[in-house]
């Protein structure tokens, strides 16, 4: 017989975690370091992350990340 419905899958959609303001976000720009911004966050970060608005540093490891996927 079955081994049991244990099988519950509590997995959200994918969702991201803004490492700025530790909250869900149903998106963040991402880094490869781990590194996770959300807009709302990363609209008020701006002037420290950005001097051209084509790319976005990543504070954690300093990389220029696109603003696209
Ligand atoms: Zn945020
Ligand atoms: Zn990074």
């Amino acid at each position: 017989m079955g081994a049991g419905s244990g099988a519950k899958r509590e997995r959200k959609k994918r969702t991201y975690h803004c490492s700025c303001c530790d909250e869900g976000q149903p998106f963040c720009w991402t880094c490869p370091c781990g590194f996770q911004i959300c807009n709302t966050c990363m609209e008020e970060n701006l002037w420290g992350l950005t001097c051209s608005g084509v790319n976005w540093q990543c504070p954690d490891c300093g990389s220029l990340r696109p603003f696209q996927e």
